[in-house]
């Protein structure tokens, strides 16, 4: 049977662009249907312009940190236009890019919303196409839960594209994309709330990144709400909002925006169609290769919810590309996966935290050093940097590396590769420190925790 193409791809999104183009070079005829922008979510609203962003907010700091370096600043202020016009020029720049990389594969980009209408065919701009193959990679969407005056909110999709800058900001969500976001808008000057459900935020991250930002977000001035959610949000004439919490307070603010998670992608792409199986979230359920329970339809990415990274899902893409085009079935690697949270200070962290270790492992060991960077030394800011190592006490391996300060982002990079290759603590300590940096801290933890 002739297909139209040998592989026809939902979603120009990390995933889907990476696996479209080294698909293509295989020289399969691959296309790509994209019913929003090329690059997805990262590039367009999410990881870019929130570093981005980031950078913008943290300048405030760095104004005062240099008086102690003997400068003088002068009178400052923030354009919040020029900077999201800015950070638009530069998205297109990036859009751009994407569709050369397509175009020079070879790879024929379609834009619209693809439907799928089964195993091996989608139906697209009133086109209906078949393929060998199917790589399913639409992303995930924001979610936001349904209560009276939801409508008031925002979630980070609007956020990088608001008119002005708000001056009172609620952040609802204990997550990655909340404490980014209020670090952000803390930084250019607007006053922070941040509310979360739970008794403290990031669940899931080692104990002591948790309590190590919260103190460090409180001494910035971000009023941080534990315990507590919204039972109502009220639009009032003048374009504020209020919101009544379930402890019975009220809140006044600019922006309501919503970082409580983020959903597949699933609605009206037509999975049913195909029989694709879905989990409880809407994921499509995938082996450890991505392929779903139908032979010919694959999905990667954001949609399967596995790890909402992505260089995740351009790890899937380079696996799934591996095993359908070169004849090397390849599992993505879903183990000691690096990552960072841009909040302020940033989370730098990979391998198990000391509550996992705990669970899995008899005799765990742990090192840790709370300190104040150098460069505050002069500054006179009373940050601090925490750094932490899990060690299974058995094997001397380092399980788990976990850190709250500047630059974590950077610093884990390199420790993810020593994780991966399975390095024992007496490997660290073997390591030749850089000094003077806050890196050294690394392979110079020499007393455990308690010993
Ligand atoms: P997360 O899953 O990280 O966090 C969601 C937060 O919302 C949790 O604190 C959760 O609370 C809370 N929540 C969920 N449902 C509700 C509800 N109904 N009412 C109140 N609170 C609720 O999601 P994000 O939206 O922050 O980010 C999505 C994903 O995107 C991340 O998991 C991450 O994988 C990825 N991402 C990665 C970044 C990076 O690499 N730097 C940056 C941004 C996003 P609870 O803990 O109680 O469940």
């Amino acid at each position: 049977m002739a297909f139209d193409y040998d592989l026809f791809v939902i979603g120009a999104g990390s995933g889907g662009v990476r696996a479209s183009r080294m698909a293509a070079a295989t020289g399969a005829r691959v296309a790509v249907a994209e019913e929003r922008y090329l690059g997805g979510t990262c590039v367009n609203v999410g990881c870019v312009p929130k570093k981005l962003l980031v950078y913008a907010s943290h300048f405030s700091e760095d104004f005062e940190d240099a008086a102690g370096f003997g400068w003088t600043v002068g009178p400052r202020s923030f354009d919040w236009k020029k900077l999201i016009a800015n950070k638009n020029t530069e998205i297109e720049r990036l859009n751009g890019i994407y569709a050369k990389l397509l175009d020079g594969a070879g790879v024929e980009r379609i834009e619209g919303t693809a439907k799928i209408t089964g195993p091996q065919s989608v139906s697209i701009g009133g086109r209906e196409i078949t393929c060998e193959n199917l790589l399913v990679a639409p992303g995930a969407w924001p979610f936001m839960p349904d209560l009276p005056g939801i409508e008031h909110a925002i979630t980070s999709n609007e956020a990088f594209y608001l008119e002005e800058m708000p001056q009172r900001v609620v952040i609802v969500g204990g997550g990655y994309i909340a404490v980014e976001f209020a670090g952000i808008f803390n930084g250019m000057g607007a006053q922070v709330t941040q509310l979360y459900r739970g008794e403290l935020f990031l669940r899931g991250f080692d104990e002591d990144c948790r309590t190590t930002l919260e103190t460090e977000m409180r001494k910035k001035g971000i009023d941080l709400r534990f315990g507590t959610d919204v039972n109502r949000i009220e639009a009032n004439a003048d374009g504020s909002r209020t919101l009544t919490l379930t402890s019975g307070d009220t809140v006044d603010c600019d922006i309501v925006m919503y970082a409580t998670g983020r959903v597949p992608k699933v609605e009206g792409l037509g999975l049913e169609a195909a029989g694709v199986k879905q989990g409880k979230k809407g994921e499509i359920l995938v082996d450890e290769f991505s392929r779903t329970n139908v032979p010919s339809v694959w999905a990667i990415g954001d949609v399967t919810d596995r790890l909402q990274l992505t260089p995740m899902a351009i790890a899937e893409a380079m696996a799934f590309v591996q095993t359908l085009y070169h004849d090397n079935p390849t599992m993505p690697n879903h183990a000691n996966v690096p990552t960072a949270v841009f909040s302020q200070p940033n989370i730098g962290t990979v391998g198990l935290t000391e509550a996992e270790a705990r669970e899995r492992f008899d005799e765990v060991v742990i090192f840790r050093e709370t300190f104040r960077a150098m460069k505050h030394t002069l500054t006179g800011s009373d940050e601090k940097t925490m750094m932490k190592l899990v060690v299974d006490g058995d094997s001397d391996r380092v399980l788990g590396c976990h850190m709250v300060g500047p630059d974590a982002g950077e610093m884990t990079q390199g420790l993810g590769i020593a994780i991966q290759c399975g390095a024992t603590k007496a490997q660290f300590d073997a390591t030749v420190g850089i000094h003077p940096t806050s890196a050294e801290e690394w392979v110079t933890m020499r007393t455990p925790v308690g010993g």
